[in-house]
């Protein structure tokens, strides 16, 4: 095996072995770009590493090799106490990894070195000793794990014994009493003194480095984001360059795009006389990058060319380090950088209008949860106002309302019909009802994977976490003197975790104003909006699943029309029996005999087949599939405890209400231990004779209706909670019959299907196709049997912790479970299909408008998603990519 590998030696394409670092200055160093020499000690090598414990053999042999071949290069040796060779030692994993080891720079320098590095500089011993106090700062820190405070503390003593503000002002002789406290800080933290053998001190830094893999941090991280724990991180050692030299020299970071609008123009920042993180560390008062052109115009001409030139060859938008060693540009790191989701559409559309990419390669470019985060309502921040403070932005949404501090306060405030925003230091499952009633949630621990971010992210609720400047007392909270008193309203913006006083004016997004057709693409001079209309239509061009949505109203059926649904795949029943028809449902449960159960069917009918005509009309032409009645009937009855004590009280006063002790009675007799697992869906219909019935015949009137009206009706009648075969193949007899009744000559045709969310369902999905002309799988509930969770009771109770042990990367309520509740997806496809090749498959559970899911449901081959209508454009754009990606990997 080989384990280490020169910069010549790396392509950008080997980001598995080399890390993202690695892999991305050997490509540069391809390019002839000035990048310093250096070597990478592979991801294998750590991997090693961590293997044996500590000797990997055979390893230093080849450090050695490419060290002297780098010691060649560069005409210097590692720590010559004349005219030393210096070098960064950093980490790069194939991912950039939050609480993995930071760079080591100026590694080589010790109490001699440190007079030649002061030679090499011309008699700069400033300068030397600078490098040499920040050796032993990070070194210290990163390697040795010495607090990184009291090295500041110490700084900061020399900047005020000296009276001077910034570390430039300090001069030799301060530095070299700075490098004494140093030491003095790393001998009382290590028991030993800083090591002086440069060698030493490489190696040390290289095995610090590979150790950080397993870092706390690193470990949960990889956890929650699903980064393999068995990758290992690269090592890279850089020979050093010089931007703390003077002030001819410094350090910058630079983008070759806006990556906040997509903007193209100059962006970065520049810090003359400085080394490393200084730029961004806050230090000093950086540069705008624009005016390194009037400090260095020759690095700044020659780094314009070399942003093109990365552009061009990464064709996309590049982040970049350099450094300037006197006047002379030297590049130290470039990746394909991070960018807002406005900016990633803007960007994917600039560079097909430049010829760089073609639209499939843009509909890769972007992803379907950044077109969600451009759909959700935003701030009008035209005001410019000042954020009281931040936090984690973890559930996305512009929300404002009265502070409250309890859950109960929030639900009396929403009750009263005012918006609340709960304020918490962390929040519980005791707070679930003031989050459900709360507008937001705003707490000030705590990060993305905190209960209450993963609570509010179920309920598609604003939340910002983590806001730790906030101290949260019992009816207040205070941002240093800024004091916040229950009743004071304030705004939290989820995306950007921005917390603002008062009430910022909400307007809708321009993207769903787009959606909504109330803005037209080609008028809007909008670079956004535009570039969306265009990767949206290439999606719609190249996707094969169709998308519908789930949709129980006629309003929301049209919106969703609008936003591209191609049909409804699940119009839910239930509010059908609700409102004013309660007392229909009522009177049906407590039906004594058969003409009374059917006087109540008999009323309900009309008023079912109205709701279903003003859906069928705003679907015309297209399918629309109604489910029929699925929860227990008792959710139409009020409480058991309600009644019990309506009746207890009316009994103290000798009253009698039949009416009401019929229906305690009844609620009793109905009363169910699990309503989720007990008579419900097919169940129903098979025990309550002519309900089923009502609504068959409520569907095919309403269609027959419409056809008469010169429209096209295509309705699909789908069973929910199949279990067997046998309990479809009665709901069909039954169905047929009344249908075949009521179509008549009007040449509707009505299809009968059943949802799949019985895990037995798909299991037998082989026999349950002899009797259904479409499946839909009900996701949801498959979800909860599959688990054998309910989601209302668990998500709020343990979901967080299952999420902070990396049990679930993600929710399997938000994104479909592959491995488990998919595999009896794809069996049931399988299966329905071997029996009844033409069979319809769709699934119509939150997951299809979920992107990753929708990438699975393409790959097992359904026909359709169904989702919300606003997640309508986020599945179009999904199943886009889903099609581009798969049929790129066909290629292959
Ligand atoms: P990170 O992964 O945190 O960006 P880097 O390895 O890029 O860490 O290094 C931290 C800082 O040190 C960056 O500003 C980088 O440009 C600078 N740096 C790294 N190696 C060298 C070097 N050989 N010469 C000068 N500066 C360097
Ligand atoms: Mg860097
Ligand atoms: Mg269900």
């Amino acid at each position: 095996m080989k384990f280490v590998y020169d910069f010549h030696e790396g392509n950008k394409d080997l980001k598995d072995l080399l890390g993202g670092k690695g892999a991305n200055l050997a490509e540069m160093t391809n390019l002839g770009l000035p990048v310093p020499p250096g070597f990478t000690i592979t991801t294998e090598a750590c991997q090693e590493f961590l293997r044996h414990g500590t000797h990997v053999p055979g390893l230093a042999a080849e450090i050695d090799e490419h060290l002297a071949a780098l010691e060649r290069k560069m005409g210097r040796r590692l720590g010559d106490p004349d005219d030393p060779l210096l070098v960064s030692v950093r980490s790069g994993a194939k991912f950039s990894m939050p609480g993995m080891m930071e760079t080591v720079l100026n590694v080589g320098l010790n109490d001699a070195s440190v007079a030649g590095l002061s030679r090499q500089a011309g008699g700069n011993d400033r300068f030397a000793w600078d490098s040499y106090r920040r050796l032993i700062q990070m070194f210290g820190k990163t390697v040795c794990d010495v607090p990184g405070d009291e090295f500041e503390d110490a700084l900061h003593e020399a900047k005020a014994a000296k009276g001077v503000k910034d570390d430039v002002q300090l001069d030799a002789d301060d530095l070299k009493a700075l490098v004494t406290a140093y030491k003095k800080v790393f001998v009382k933290h290590t028991g030993h003194d800083f090591p002086q053998d440069p060698r030493e001190q490489m190696d040390l830094a290289v095995a610090a480095v590979f150790r950080s893999w397993n870092a706390d941090r690193a470990v949960l991280y990889r956890r929650q984001e699903r980064i393999p724990a068995d990758l290992g991180t690269a090592v890279n050692v850089v020979a050093m360059v010089f931007g703390n030299l003077g002030t001819d020299s410094g350090t910058g970071v630079a983008f070759t795009r806006d990556p906040a609008s997509g903007e193209q123009g100059v962006y970065g920042d520049y810090l003359a006389n400085a080394q490393g993180e200084d730029v961004v560390a806050g230090i000093r008062n950086t540069l705008a990058l624009a005016e390194l052109e009037k400090l260095d115009k020759r690095s700044y001409d020659e780094l314009m060319r070399i942003m093109a030139t990365l552009e061009g060859h990464y064709r996309d938008l590049c982040d970049i380090e350099f450094t300037i060693e006197r006047g002379k540009l030297w590049m130290l790191q470039t990746r394909v950088g991070k960018r807002t989701a406005a900016a990633a559409f803007t960007i994917a559309a600039q560079l097909v209008d430049e010829g760089v990419i073609d639209l499939d390669e843009a509909l890769t470019r972007v992803t379907g949860s950044q077109l969600g985060q451009l759909m959700f309502p935003r701030f009008d921040l035209s005001g410019d106002p000042a954020p009281l403070t931040r936090g984690i932005g973890a559930s996305p949404g512009a929300a404002y309302g009265e502070v409250v501090f309890t859950s109960k306060r929030a639900t009396e405030v929403a009750a009263s019909g005012k918006a609340a925003i709960l304020v918490r230091r962390e929040t519980n499952p005791d707070d679930l009802p003031g989050m459900i009633a709360a507008n937001g949630i705003l707490t000030s621990r705590g990060g993305k994977t905190s209960h209450a971010a993963v609570v509010a992210r179920g309920m598609g609720k604003t939340c910002v976490c983590g806001a730790d400047e906030m101290e949260v007392g019992p009816d207040y909270f205070t941002v240093g003197a800024q004091r916040v008193d229950e009743g004071d309203v304030i705004s939290i913006d989820g995306t950007t975790g921005r917390v603002y006083l008062g009430e910022v004016p909400v307007r809708p997004s321009e993207v769903v104003q787009y959606f909504e057709g109330d803005l037209d693409p080609a008028q809007a001079n909008d670079p956004l909006v535009a570039a969306v209309h265009r990767i949206i239509t290439h999606a719609d061009e190249k996707r094969r699943l169709s998308v519908r949505t789930n949709a129980d109203t006629g309003a929301d059926a049209a919106r969703a029309r609008r936003f591209g649904a191609q049909g409804i795949g699940l119009c839910r029943t239930e509010h059908m029996f609700l409102g004013d028809r309660r007392e229909l449902v009522e009177r049906l449960i407590l039906a004594r005999t058969d003409a009374e159960r059917e006087d109540a069917l008999a009323a309900l009918q009309p008023l079912q087949r109205a709701d279903f005509l003003e859906i069928f009309r705003e679907m015309n032409g297209l399918p629309v599939t109604v489910r029929l009645i699925d929860p227990p009937l008792h959710e139409f009855l009020p409480s058991l405890e309600e009644l019990a004590v309506k009746v207890a009280v009316a009994h103290e006063h000798g009253q009698r209400v039949e009416h009401d002790e019929q229906m305690l009675a009844a609620v009793r007799r109905m009363h169910e231990q699990n309503p989720m697992l007990g008579l419900r869906g097919v169940r129903l219909g098979l025990v309550i004779p002519g309900l089923f019935a009502m609504q068959v015949r409520a569907i095919a009137e309403a269609a027959v209706a419409l056809a008469a009206e010169g429209g096209n009706p295509r309705p699909e009648i789908m069973v929910p909670l199949v279990g067997a075969v046998q309990e479809l193949e009665t709901v069909r007899a039954e169905a047929e019959k009344i249908i075949a009744d009521v179509i008549g000559d009007s040449g509707v045709e009505v299809l009968i299907g059943t949802m799949i969310e019985v895990p037995r369902a798909a299991l037998t999905a082989g026999q349950i196709a002899e009797a259904a002309e479409f499946f839909s799988f009900g996701t949801n509930d498959l979800t909860q049997m599959g688990w054998g969770f309910s989601r209302d009771d668990v998500e709020g109770a343990f979901f967080w912790r299952y999420l902070e042990l990396g049990i679930f990367g993600i929710s399997p309520f938000e994104s479909i479970d592959t491995e488990g509740v998919g595999r009896l997806v794809r069996i049931a496809a399988e299966e329905g299909r071997a029996t009844r090749p033409g069979l319809k498959l769709g699934v119509c559970g939150e997951h299809g408008g979920d992107p990753d899911s929708v990438h699975f449901f393409h790959e097992v081959g359904l026909d359709y998603v169904s989702c919300s209508p606003f997640r309508v454009p986020i599945a179009r754009l999904e199943a886009g990519r889903a099609a581009v990606e798969s049929e790129g990997s066909d290629h292959r």
